[in-house]
Order: C-alpha cells, then sequence, then structure tokens
C-alpha cells in the first residue's frame, strides 16, 4: 500500500516538527492580533516597519488606480510596465550596476538567475547554511554541487582550487552566500570571499535578503557597508522584508541580465508583478535610502544592543536584527515560545529542517518600530524562562 499523508504527519507530530498555520491580523506594526490575544511581534522580516508605512500604502493604491490589479502577462509579452523598468533602473543605479531584473519574489529570483548561469558541467559552490531557494536553485542547475563549512574560507579555497583545476577555461564557477544568514543572523566574511572569487577566476552571487534596508550607509546592504558592490557579480535580495513590499531582484553588468531575460525560467514563464506590488517596493526603497531610513536603521541599532546586553545574548558586529536564542531541543524550543507567547511575545521556535538538527532554537527579529519598553520586556521574559 502506498504510504498514507497521515503516516508521515504522525511521524512529524512525534518527533515535535510538525507545522501548522496561525491566521494572524495585522495592520499595527509591531503588534499583531492572534485570535482574540494581542501579541508583540518579534518574528517578521520588517525590520524598519516599513510594512504599514503610509507612503508604500499611497504608492500602491495610486498605482492600482492608474493601472488596474494586474500585470496580465509575463514581462515579455506585454506585462512590462512603466513601474517594473522604474524600479529596475533605480536598483541598478543604487547597487552601481548597469541594470537589473525583477522577479515575483526572492525564491523565484534565485531559482531563475542559478539555473540561467550554470548548468551541467559547471559549479555551484555554496555556503552550508544558505537559504533553501539558494540550494533548490543549485539543484535544479544540474551544476556539480560543493558546499564549504559555514563561513569558513579557507575550506572555500581549497574547492575552488581544485575546482579551477580541474575545471576547463569556458567552465563557469558560480559562488554563492548570503550577506546576513537568515537563522543565525551573522555575516559572511565578503572581502575575503571576494578576494577568493577573484584569485580562482570565480563569479559571486551575494544573496543581501536581510541585510538591504539594515548595513550599509544608505541600507543597500553588506557590499554597501563594506564598499565591495562592484566586486559583486550577482547582488540578489528580496523587496519582501525590510522594503515592506514583495518582489526579488538581481542586479549585474548588462550581458549577464540580458541572460537572464533569455533564460531565467522563473521570470519568462511568470506573469509579472502587479503594479501596485512594484510601486510599493519602489516607495519602501526610496524611504530606505532616504534620511528617515538612516534614522531608522540607527533607532535599530540601538534596539539590537539593548535586547543583547539585557538578555545576555552574544551581540555580532555588524549588529544585525536577527538574534538567534539557541536551546537545541525541539521540545524545549517550542515549549519557551509557547510561554513567551503567554507573556504577549511572539517568538517562534524554528526547528529542523528549516536549521541543522539539535539546533532548534528561538529566531528573534527585532525592528525600529519596537519601543525601548519593548525590548526590555522581551529581555526579561526571556531571561525568567531560558
Ligand atoms: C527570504 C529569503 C529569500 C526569499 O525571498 P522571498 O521574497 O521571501 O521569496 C531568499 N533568500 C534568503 C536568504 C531569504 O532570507
Amino acid at each position: 500500500m502506498m504510504r498514507s499523508p497521515a503516516q508521515e504527519l504522525a511521524q512529524l507530530q512525534e518527533q515535535n516538527l510538525l507545522r501548522s498555520l496561525a491566521q494572524i491580523e495585522g495592520g499595527e506594526v509591531p503588534w499583531v492580533t492572534v485570535g482574540e490575544r494581542r501579541l508583540l511581534n518579534f518574528s517578521s522580516n520588517d525590520y524598519l516597519g516599513l510594512s504599514q508605512h503610509p507612503a508604500l500604502k499611497s504608492a500602491a493604491i495610486e498605482a492600482t488606480r492608474e493601472h488596474g490589479t494586474g500585470a496580465t502577462a509575463s514581462r515579455l509579452v506585454c506585462g512590462t510596465f512603466r513601474y517594473h523598468r522604474e524600479l529596475e533602473q533605480r536598483i541598478a543605479v543604487l547597487k552601481e550596476t548597469d541594470d537589473a531584473r525583477l522577479f515575483a519574489n526572492g525564491y523565484s529570483t534565485a531559482l531563475g538567475t542559478i539555473t540561467a548561469l550554470v548548468s551541467k558541467g559547471d559549479t555551484v559552490i555554496l555556503d552550508k547554511l544558505c537559504h533553501a531557494s539558494l540550494i533548490d536553485a543549485a539543484r535544479l542547475s544540474g551544476a556539480t554541487i560543493r558546499v564549504f563549512p559555514h563561513n569558513q574560507t579557507e575550506r572555500l579555497a581549497a574547492i575552488l582550487r581544485n575546482t579551477r583545476e580541474k575545471s576547463g577555461s569556458t567552465t563557469r564557477i558560480l559562488v554563492v552566500t548570503e550577506s546576513v544568514f537568515s537563522m543565525d543572523g551573522d555575516t559572511c566574511p565578503l572581502a575575503e570571499i571576494v578576494a577568493l572569487k577573484n584569485q580562482y577566476e570565480a563569479l559571486l552571487l551575494l544573496d543581501e535578503a536581510h541585510a538591504l534596508g539594515v548595513l550599509g550607509p544608505r541600507g543597500l546592504g553588506l557590499a554597501e557597508e563594506l564598499g565591495l558592490q562592484k566586486q559583486v557579480d550577482f547582488q540578489m535580495g528580496t523587496l519582501g522584508k525590510a522594503a515592506g513590499s514583495a518582489g526579488g531582484y538581481l542586479a549585474a553588468s548588462q550581458d549577464w541580465i540580458d541572460l537572464l531575460t533569455n533564460k531565467a525560467r522563473s521570470f519568462i514563464y511568470s506573469t509579472a508583478p502587479p503594479p501596485a506590488q512594484v510601486a510599493a517596493s519602489q516607495a519602501g526603497l526610496d524611504l530606505i535610502c532616504s534620511s528617515h531610513g538612516q534614522k531608522l536603521r540607527e533607532d535599530l541599532r540601538n534596539r539590537i544592543a539593548l535586547l543583547t546586553s539585557e538578555a545576555g545574548l552574544a551581540g555580532k558586529l555588524p549588529a544585525t536584527p536577527i538574534i538567534p536564542h539557541i536551546l537545541g531541543d525541539n521540545e524545549l524550543a517550542l515549549s519557551v515560545s509557547h510561554r513567551l507567547r503567554g507573556q504577549g511575545l511572539l517568538v517562534p521556535a524554528i526547528r529542523f529542517p528549516t536549521v541543522p538538527r539539535n539546533t532548534a532554537r528561538l529566531r528573534i527579529t527585532l525592528s525600529a518600530a519596537h519601543s525601548a519598553e519593548e525590548i526590555s520586556s522581551l529581555a526579561a521574559a526571556l531571561k525568567a524562562f531560558s
């Protein structure tokens, strides 16, 4: 008999790995309502609180009034509006590249980009902790996959040396990593990675999903913070996190972008993002780069420093708003998360397969929208429960 879904679900339940959806009411960052309860949200990626910003809302409403709700076709057919090109050009200017391409979200950006860049015979080298979208994309590409232990550049160097020796001159070698790792909140050693990919004539794709809006003088990410934007071949990110909207982007030189337009299947075979989404993204990006955005980043850094010192959690440099509190055991992580919720604090327990086995954790994400008092109440509860 074929194995039933009920069997699989029971197995997940046994391992404390069963997941379900909680429906929330939003509208008032950093608060959410779940059922009857109002909870202080420490789980969203809305690092600057922009998802409820009036500028984004009115941009979306205006774009809808002017152009309707749907793009009605893929970008290559009749789905390219002024909004799409303006945002792509704006991203390119900010990222110091020739051009950029927009996708529906970050996941489809990874999928479309990596499968267009490499194929059988090429090699993709990923950090062990890379996001699922990057791993799935590497698998789908058909290229040889190599993985280096998280942030260990000497291991990356060894793989690069070995791959370069065995490869022909037309073979592509693509190094893939993230600026801020989504479950650990630490950053990659970008300067060293750039030096290595140059030395071994490889390409570098940097996913700035959790760094856009957060790092860099104008909030453009880790590459901007370190003055390395021009050294990164493919700058990727999402507009669904700090930018407060939805969408993904890939910024690169013109030939690469033209290649994506011709080969990235998640771009070609998918309806273009609706005008409202693109207009809101543009407004979010404008705010991120503005002096108001700078002020929000300063608030955010202050909140991070407050929580790490009051709760006795390890602070990292550069400071990022993702603060893992590793408890190890799935059941323990769930129970602490449950008790925090009893205190009105929404802090998710993250388990395998999102993180490695036996590293179940609370994943605290902070926002500039949290007040100092709200941070202090979380710190006190964390100390009491774990
Ligand atoms: C969230 C995330 C993505 C996916 O972006 P979406 O816009 O949510 O699809 C990709 N990469 C990383 C590192 C992420 O954290």
